[in-house]
């Protein structure tokens, strides 16, 4: 009889906790929010970079993401064209340059006729130097970033902070209504700036850090982290496809960059060396105090884009051991931001995410000397066969009114006064310069508009064409195929060595664990709102990775 009793009691707590359930979730939904939300990008991480070098990071950098956190070892980018800006964009969008506007790093503005600039803004002044590298903000970018929303949802409580060496990097991630960007500029100075879009003045942290001249202390050899005879991760240091500094003539370690300064931008040289990152860390750890952030309970974003990891790998290439020492160095200013996170935040309670804008090529002339096809374009000789074409065809010469990133824009009066039709002439683009040497694809714009590709390389190119903003005839190189110098690595195409980039999720309601199954670029802002329960970024389009959150 006592049994029976106790069982019911039993059945009728089981049942009113149960009932009591919903109540307490949703209590839970609110405080299993992290406090802070880290997103980090490295600009030109290839994704093999983290098996290539793991046995040479540390345990604190990004194999401490590896081992606690979730790899989504199968993440691409879905359109083209992989380049810094769309790049940055599309990870906090959760878009693509179809939805977001932001088709390239700079691109030719159909309606004032003239190349812009993606973050270009006359309208607002620099805070921080007197100069114009600050007439910056986001206004080119038509839809909201994820840190946006949370701004929305929190009333605007929970801060958006956006750091980086390159203004794009900082400012895109960071979104419309962010409380600041912040970027380096250099020359004489070797400061981080702002504009006026954000404020007027510098909060007094920024002072106080542009006045501690980390970037003088950063002017000194640069040698490899170890000893150079260990890097057996990357080719030889002296080879014939590397670029290199002014003033040295070999590209071989060391480099005396207070020596190499002048002829080299003064601290601009810090960008293309792990300096920049190493300060990019130092001002990210001291946004941490000086923003307060990650404090209360209301979420906070801070967005951090390490640039120097593209410039050196433009100028080295990806196979150096300039490359490989900056990577060995950047996983130590990881461990260092997450340390800080640590001791400021609080383990436990901040969630980080970290990828890339896009990936990069081996060096071509590298690629060829291993008999894997690969070359160079000459884009100028094209461009003026194209012209000798539409002269002869259409016994016109100012009928292309501009060629970038590999897209042809018409000139849309001069059509309409020689009584051409748009399309005929797209059509007859496409099939002259599908022609051309190591041109591998041409559409119309037309063709982009009135199909819908679900598969390949062209629906990438869809994914990237903004009907508003993108040009009359889209074009793709062979594989291996760059417009560049012949030392040095590059971006901007559909194929996996650009569009494969590392995706790690770590911290506060984030699974251990690791996937094969193909994710996308765009999926990780719509993982990041789900994992705050906000509203989605206006125009995402990616998929929450479900199995990445707890
Ligand atoms: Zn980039
Ligand atoms: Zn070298
Ligand atoms: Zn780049």
């Amino acid at each position: 009889m006592k049994n029976l009793v106790s069982f019911l009691f039993a059945v009728v707590l089981f049942f009113s906790c149960n009932a009591q359930n919903p109540i307490v979730s949703k209590q839970n939904e609110n405080t299993n929010k992290p406090k802070l939300v880290v997103g980090i990008v490295v600009d030109q991480m290839r994704y093999d970079y983290l098996n290539r070098f793991y046995s040479k990071y540390g345990e604190g950098g990004f194999k401490r993401m590896m081992n606690e956190g979730f790899n989504c070892k199968n993440n691409h980018f879905n359109y083209v064209p992989t380049y810094t800006a769309p790049g940055h964009a599309s990870v906090y969008t959760g878009t693509t340059p179809k939805y977001h506007g932001i088709i390239g790093n700079d691109w030719y503005d159909k309606e004032i006729k003239k190349m812009v600039y993606c973050a270009g803004d006359d309208s607002v002044q620099s805070v921080g130097a007197e100069t114009e590298d600050g007439h910056m903000s986001p206004h080119r970018m038509k839809t909201t970033t994820f840190a946006d929303e949370n701004r929305l949802f929190t009333q605007m409580r929970g801060k958006t902070i956006g750091i980086s060496i390159k203004d794009r990097g900082a400012i895109l991630p960071a979104g419309h209504n962010a409380n600041a960007a912040y970027w380096f500029y250099g020359k004489d100075k070797g400061l981080f700036i702002s504009s006026t879009f954000y404020m007027n003045n510098l909060p007094n942290w920024v002072n106080d850090f542009n006045k501690s001249d980390k970037a003088t202390s950063y002017l000194k050899p640069w040698n490899t982290l170890y000893n150079i005879e260990t890097y057996t991760e990357s080719g030889s240091d002296l080879n014939d496809f590397e670029g290199g500094f002014k003033g040295k003539e070999t590209a071989t370690f060391p480099y005396d960059l207070k020596v190499l300064k002048d002829q080299n931008g003064g601290f601009d040289i810090l960008k293309a060396t792990p300096y920049g990152n190493a300060i990019v860390a130092d001002f990210a750890i001291a946004a941490l105090r000086g923003e307060q952030l990650g404090q209360d309970d209301t979420t906070d974003v801070l967005t951090v884009s390490f640039s120097s990891t593209d410039y050196v790998g433009h100028n080295f290439g990806v196979n150096s051991k300039e490359i490989e020492d900056t990577y060995i160095r950047l996983d130590k200013d990881l461990e260092r931001f997450f340390k800080a996170l640590d001791e400021k935040v609080g383990k436990g309670n901040y969630t980080v995410f970290l990828t890339a804008d896009h990936a990069a090529i081996d060096v071509p002339s590298y690629l060829q000397s291993v008999k894997i096809p690969a070359g160079y374009i000459d884009t100028k000789a094209q461009k003026n066969m194209l012209n000798d074409f539409m002269k002869t065809k259409f016994g016109a010469t100012d009928l292309i009114e501009n060629v970038s990133n590999n897209q042809v824009f018409l000139n849309r009066a001069k059509l309409k006064e020689l009584n051409l039709d748009l399309e005929t002439v797209q059509k007859a683009i496409v099939n002259e310069i599908i022609n051309y040497d190591h041109i591998d694809k041409a559409y119309t714009a037309a063709t982009m508009g009135a199909t819908s590709f679900t598969t390949g390389i062209e629906t990438l190119l869809q994914k990237g064409y903004n009907q508003k903003r993108s040009g009359d005839v889209l074009y793709v190189f062979d594989p291996a195929y760059i417009s560049y110098s012949k030392t040095g690595s590059t971006h901007g195409s559909s194929l996996n060595y650009d569009t494969h980039v590392p995706l790690l999720f770590f911290g506060k309601g984030i699974k251990h664990g690791q996937t094969l199954r193909k994710t996308e670029i765009t999926d990780i802002a719509p993982t990041m709102s789900a994992l705050l329960g906000t509203s989605f970024p206006s125009g995402a389009i990616g998929q929450p990775l479900e199995f990445v959150l707890n």
